[in-house]
């Protein structure tokens, strides 16, 4: 039994065996084996050397007549290279000698015969390592555990397991929700990434952020994952098993707990009315906001509609879509448009091959929207349609100029008169709301608020683009604090921006789902939060035992402190239940 450390995140513990998923280019692990191990180890490799001889002679039998020559020349040098002894021999020594596994073998033996072709002085000689290498990748691949796309998994093939892998696109994880799985760990990712919102939403625990410790792991180990303290606990023994048990019990206990504040009514002890909202990814996910008696739907993140598909849906499809969460929330809906780009692509990536080094601050969300108007347009005309059907809302992303409402004006305009013409019924007072997510839009909140039907703070861009840290970077992420006195002084002038224009204003971003963090948002006068459902119940525990006059009294204490370790502790004093 050993222990690894990382980021805990979402719920509770799990227990479980792990499976490994490996990507291309990914960081091949090498680990020491028993002696008796040794003999499995060499056969293990011989069965990879044997499958990728069969996967390339395949690949040759399907050639058509006129590639036979150009290609099957190029696959019979490739053939050839898997049969040769140095390439195959060498490794079984290194096991033997060094007792290490097959993977880490190749991969030793891949790094010197590197040197040696980087040593000939013939340029075309030299070159040809290029193709010994693309072998040895085949070998490695068929030596992993399991390589490539998650979207090509039948559904159910990783249920009840934890999967661990190197890092989760946004793709993935829309994948991953067709599987029940049980936990999982990254070795990538930080608490406001993607992945960490992933595993809240599943109401599983993660571990992100592992690094390079990841390496330990193998397929069909029993691993305790407590996402509470970060920590996985690899192949434990009975003790700790009973111990984690007990725990894991305790937590489920108190999660029953909160289930009786289901139908409780969301108010302060001092009797402020709190609205409680859900944030979905995916339709699917409605059920379990309503499970949750959420007030509605504060966002619906529209662009993961996108994912995992060539093309974004048409404006039909959307519509039928945007009608059907309307019809199934039966409360209010916020839809958010396309906040694609970064680390949200259509096709989760996979078909741009650009390369851009700032994608955060580059063409995204509501400025690749104004770029894009075969994207954009579509997705108007859907929601205005859907709006006839029921309490819609719309909230454009990451706005940071005046100029892109403007736009964004003209094209409604646009998008009503052809509906008009086309005889389409839509409601024309449509709330639109903007998001506030960065700096410059915090910072001139009473400008934005003029103009828009509501404001709605999105902490993870706005802390990513105040402190500067990437989200998606978990070198960083050590620094990722919504304490910061920078932020909470932009929340404070957003919120009140909105009080002095007379508007709605709510959070959606992580922080608002953050239980630790509620009774200072109602200190500084927010009552509209919006979050994953998983949580939503912790929330409303929190506003329950909260006094809104009481905790406002102390607010500007905290926002004049320059110390965030300070502001840190007074918030755990503000928290505290009196006994
Ligand atoms: C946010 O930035 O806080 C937010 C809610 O949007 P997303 O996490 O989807 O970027
Ligand atoms: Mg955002």
């Amino acid at each position: 039994m050993f222990s690894l450390h990382g980021n805990g995140v979402g719920t509770g513990i799990a227990i479980g065996r792990a499976r490994i998923i490996r990507r291309p280019g990914q960081d091949i692990p090498q680990y020491t084996i028993a002696l008796s191990q040794i003999d499995e180890e060499i056969a293990r490799l011989e069965r990879a050397l044997f499958r990728t001889k069969v996967a390339l002679q395949e690949i040759k039998s399907q050639l058509s007549d006129d590639a036979v020559d150009e290609i099957g020349a190029f696959l019979e040098a490739h053939l050839l290279m898997v049969d040769d002894p140095m390439l195959s021999e060498e490794p079984k020594n290194i096991i033997r000698n060094q007792m290490i596994n097959a993977e880490g073998a190749l991969n030793q033996h891949a790094v010197k015969l590197a040197k040696l072709f980087d040593d000939i002085d013939d340029p075309y000689l030299s070159s040809k390592f290029a193709d010994v290498s693309q072998v040895i990748s085949r070998i490695q691949g068929e030596l992993l555990d399991f390589q490539g796309d998650l979207t090509s998994q039948p559904v159910g093939t990783f249920d009840g397991e934890i999967i661990v892998t190197n890092d989760l696109t946004p793709a993935d994880t829309i994948e991953l929700k067709k599987h029940r799985i049980n936990a999982f760990v990254t070795s990538l990712g930080g608490p406001i990434s993607h992945t960490a919102i992933l595993a809240r939403s599943m109401k599983i625990p993660a571990i992100v952020g592992l690094h390079g410790e990841i390496r330990y792991l193998r397929t069909g180990d029993l691993l305790i994952i407590d996402g509470m303290r970060g920590v996985v606990l690899v192949n434990p023994d009975a003790q700790a098993l009973a111990a984690y048990e007990k725990r894991r019990e305790k937590i489920l206990s108190r999660v029953r707990e909160l289930e009786e504040l289901r139908s409780a009514e969301a108010v302060t002890l001092d009797g402020t009315k709190v609205t409680l909202l859900a944030n979905i990814e995916l339709p699917e996910e409605i059920g379990e906001s309503l499970a949750q008696n959420a007030a509605g739907v504060g966002l619906y993140r529209t662009e993961f509609l996108c994912m995992n598909r060539r093309r974004p849906p048409d404006e039909e499809e959307q519509f039928e879509i945007y009608r059907h969460v309307l019809k199934q929330v039966n409360r209010s809906v916020t839809i958010r448009t396309f906040d694609l780009g970064a680390d949200k692509q259509v096709d989760g990536g996979r078909a741009s091959d650009t390369l851009i080094i700032n994608p955060a601050l580059g063409l995204r969300a509501i400025r690749l929207c104004l770029h894009d108007l075969a994207l954009f347009k579509p997705q108007l005309r859907a929601i205005y349609r859907a709006s006839s059907f029921g309490p819609l809302k719309m909230m454009i992303p990451m706005l940071s100029s005046i100029e892109e409402l403007d736009q964004l004006f003209i094209l409604i305009e646009e998008v009503k008169q052809e509906l008009d013409h086309q005889g389409y019924a839509y409601n024309a007072n449509l709330p639109i709301g903007g998001m506030v997510e960065v700096p410059a839009a915090a910072i001139a909140a009473d400008l934005f608020a003029r103009k828009l039907d509501f404001l709605s703070i999105g902490t993870n861009d706005l802390i990513q683009y105040t402190l500067a840290i990437d989200r998606i970077d978990d070198e960083v992420n050590y620094l990722y604090d919504p304490l910061h006195p920078s932020i909470l002084r932009l929340i404070k002038m957003t919120i009140a921006a909105a009080k002095r224009a007379n508007i709605p204003v709510s959070m959606c971003g992580e922080m608002a789902g953050d239980a630790r963090y509620t009774r200072i948002l109602l200190a500084m006068g927010l009552t509209e939060f919006s979050m994953d459902p998983a949580v939503l119940l912790e929330v409303k525990r929190q506003v329950r035992l909260s006094d809104v006059k009481q905790d406002r009294a102390q607010i500007d204490q905290f926002l004049e402190s320059p110390r965030p370790e300070r502001i840190k502790q007074m918030v755990s004093e503000l928290n505290r239940v009196p006994e």
